[in-house]
């Protein structure tokens, strides 16, 4: 497949770097691919960031049948540009795909055609310290019908945005709230996919969330409602008695990457971790026993999120004086200082772009 390179006719001005945001500005080029049943995934293109037209029938509009990843490009010290595990992204990108019935595309060629954009828009990757580029990969159903069914055509496009340091303010630890009315998703549906209605199902507990003054949600299972899955969209994990437990993968939880990062850390730096279930009392009555030493969340957006405080019914406990643990900590510096390049990395998760 050959892909073809039409360049913008008008650059738009790049944000400074300390006046960046999250998620508002795009640069000049998107990737963009067409799926049909004849031709397959075809006329892959890097062009103009653009509108995507489509019909008011358009199936993803009404059924969801979408799926994206979420990953950075970082500039190191040498001004080159690099990405964090990005091979395992796109797998689990088909993996979400397989779920969603949406054709596999083929990951080798989507990364180099990642690296080929990235090249055009070098330089939208901001320069200031825990700054970097965001990467949105998203597949979307296309055809213009009503009807339940998996779509006969798709697009496939990335998008990019350069992204302020996410603790531009201090790493804070964050106030989380147990729900217990609303569930994310359940086994045997579509919680381990990056699909766009587990968000759309997310967004009811998270306002209430909000309303309360706290950050993040911390969702339990769907059957038992006892069990604790992940906090707001990223992965938990919780330091008891010096050993790390995260809930193991079970269907509903996101495999995310940082959460794969920090176990295989926490493995070499010989930290016990166990990956099994954890109930909720768990955790309350580890704090109780002066046991539960830190609490924190995981994901590409923030790396590590520090949580403070948890609120689960009446009851509310506080971590760690509501100070950022040790172990928080560490993780945060040694995945940041390999994205950045600024320490070895160990585990090979660096791709040169
Ligand atoms: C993306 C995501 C995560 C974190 O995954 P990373 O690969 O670490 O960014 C966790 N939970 C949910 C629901 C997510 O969508």
């Amino acid at each position: 497949m050959q892909l073809t390179i039409t360049k913008a006719q008008n650059l738009k001005p790049h944000p400074a770097d300390d006046n960046l945001s999250f998620g508002k500005i795009f640069t000049d080029h998107m990737f963009n691919m067409d799926y049909n049943l004849e031709k397959g995934w075809h006329n892959p293109r890097i062009e103009p960031y653009q509108p995507i037209v489509m019909e008011p029938s358009t199936m993803v509009l009404h059924y969801g049948q979408a799926i994206f990843e979420g990953l950075k490009a970082f500039r190191n010290s040498t001004g080159a540009i690099q990405l964090f595990r990005p091979r395992d992204n796109f797998n689990r990108f088909n993996k979400s795909a397989y779920a969603l019935c949406i054709p596999q595309i083929d990951e080798h060629f989507a990364l180099d055609a990642l690296k080929q954009l990235l090249h055009i828009e070098h330089a939208w990757v901001p320069k200031a310290e825990g700054t970097s580029l965001y990467i949105r990969p998203s597949i979307i159903a296309t055809d213009p019908y009503l009807g339940v069914r998996a779509s006969y055509t798709y697009r496939f496009f990335i998008i990019l945005c350069p992204v302020a340091a996410y603790y531009a303010e201090g790493f804070n630890p964050v106030k989380i709230w147990v729900t217990q009315e609303h569930v994310r998703a359940v086994r045997g549906g579509v919680g381990h996919t990056k699909t766009a209605g587990n968000y759309a199902a997310s967004l009811f507990a998270g306002e209430e969330a909000h309303r309360n003054g706290f950050t993040q949600v911390l969702w339990l299972d769907g059957i038992e409602r006892k069990y604790v899955e992940e906090v707001g969209s990223m992965n938990i994990f919780f330091v008891i008695n010096n050993t790390l437990i995260t809930p193991m993968l079970n269907g509903s939880i996101l495999a995310g990457i940082t959460r794969d990062s920090v176990i295989k850390l926490a493995k070499l730096w010989g930290i016990p971790v166990e990956e099994r279930k954890i109930s909720i009392d768990e955790v309350f009555s580890a704090h109780e026993s002066n046991q539960l030493q830190e609490v924190f969340g995981s994901g590409t957006a923030a790396v590590i999120s520090p949580v403070g405080l948890i609120k689960y019914g009446e009851k509310v406990i506080t971590i760690g004086d509501g100070k950022v643990g040790r172990i928080s900590q560490r993780f945060f510096n040694a995945i940041t200082d390999i994205q950045y390049g600024k320490i070895e990395d160990p585990m090979n998760w660096i791709e040169p772009v």
